[in-house]
């Protein structure tokens, strides 16, 4: 993204005084034909309501990103956006991925606060209001964390608690629990901007910027419409980008591994020697073949993660665009 690539490296000041805060919803929509709709009623719903409690909001805008869908979710964006002015659409050539799109929506809202959700509402935006309280009293990213999973499948609860602790022993600091929902201000947008990397992990990215943070915990809905599109693949996808991009120390283990292993191997050698002089034959075809195969295994195993490394090394190099946008709709006449 040209953005991205130039970077700024001044970060925007705060939203002045006493002016009316505008605020953009940002939600990536992959095949969300059966939802495109009800989102954005459910959005504008819940924004007439924030107005009478929230006396500082200005107007507000939903950004929704085609992200290369199949089915008509295009059509229902624009001409969502052709009859109400908050709605903006951004359609991308193709299906760039889940946070390619977020990237996106993000780059092209317009707001003072940007708040990034799933399109099928599983989300629960009855926390918006509480998030932009968190924004007024001056914190600069929300996070929304999913204090109840029991909508998940058991696999996606226990690979998540498997994998967020994991990311804890690599050292990776992130946001225990929180997905891409959350509410981002102009200043911590700006600083997204400054970061050109083509390994996306934006949860992990936007939690290493060290702004004044705070969490709102909310409890994850089931899927009401639609199908999921994060297939088994994309997830595994995704959570080696979390890795790999905020930690080297898989690499390092892999050196620890090799330094233990040889220890091990040095003091078997001296031992076979000893044997040996001392007339006694060591019998050995089952540990033969079981080292041959553990070292075989771990040596394919670290040649992988080395791969991981490097693939994502020529990824970054190629500097290519995260997206490319085929289509904007905007109504111009949108008064802001
Ligand atoms: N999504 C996307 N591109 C993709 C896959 C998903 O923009 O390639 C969007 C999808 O429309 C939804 C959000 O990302 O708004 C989360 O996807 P999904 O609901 O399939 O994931 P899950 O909630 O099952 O983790
Ligand atoms: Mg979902």
């Amino acid at each position: 993204m040209k953005a991205m690539a130039t970077g700024l490296s001044v970060c925007a000041p705060r939203r002045q005084a006493g002016k009316p805060l505008t605020v953009s919803f940002v939600a990536p929509c992959y095949n969300e034909e059966a939802n495109v709709e009800a989102f954005i009623d459910a959005i504008l719903g819940l924004w007439d309501r924030m107005k009478t409690d929230i006396p500082s909001l200005g107007s507000c805008e939903i950004v929704l990103v085609d992200d290369g869908s199949s089915d008509p979710t295009w059509d229902l964006i624009r001409s969502a956006s052709r009859r109400r002015p908050e709605v903006v659409g951004v359609r991308l050539s193709r299906n760039f991925g889940h946070q390619a799109a977020l990237l996106s929506g993000l780059m092209t809202a317009r707001g003072d606060a940007v708040i990034s959700l799933d399109a099928d509402l599983q989300d629960d935006i009855e926390i918006i209001p509480a998030m932009l309280r968190a924004y007024v009293s001056g914190d600069e990213i929300v996070f929304g964390v999913r204090s109840d999973r029991s909508s998940d499948t058991v696999f996606k609860r226990m690979s998540a608690h498997v994998y967020y602790r994991l990311l804890g022993a690599l050292g990776v600091d992130s946001v225990y629990n929180h997905a891409d929902f959350r509410l981002m201000s102009r200043k911590a947008l700006d600083a997204l901007m400054q970061y050109g990397e083509r390994n996306l992990y934006l949860r992990g990215l936007i939690k290493s910027f060290g702004f004044r943070t705070s969490t709102v915990e909310y409890e994850r809905k089931r899927r009401e419409r639609g199908q999921s599109a994060y297939t088994l693949h994309k997830m595994i996808v995704l959570g080696l980008n979390g890795i790999t991009a905020f930690s080297v120390r898989p690499l390092r283990l892999f050196f620890y591994l090799g330094m233990t292993i040889s220890t091990f191997s040095l003091g078997y050698i001296i031992y076979s020697v000893v044997m040996a002089f001392m007339g006694v034959t060591i019998s050995g075809w089952a540990s033969l073949i079981v080292s041959i195969y553990l070292i075989g295994g771990i040596q394919i195993i670290g040649i992988g993660i080395l791969g991981e490394y490097i693939g994502r090394i020529y990824i970054e190099t190629k500097g290519r665009p995260h997206y490319l946008v085929e289509e904007i709709a905007r109504n111009e006449e949108m008064d802001r």
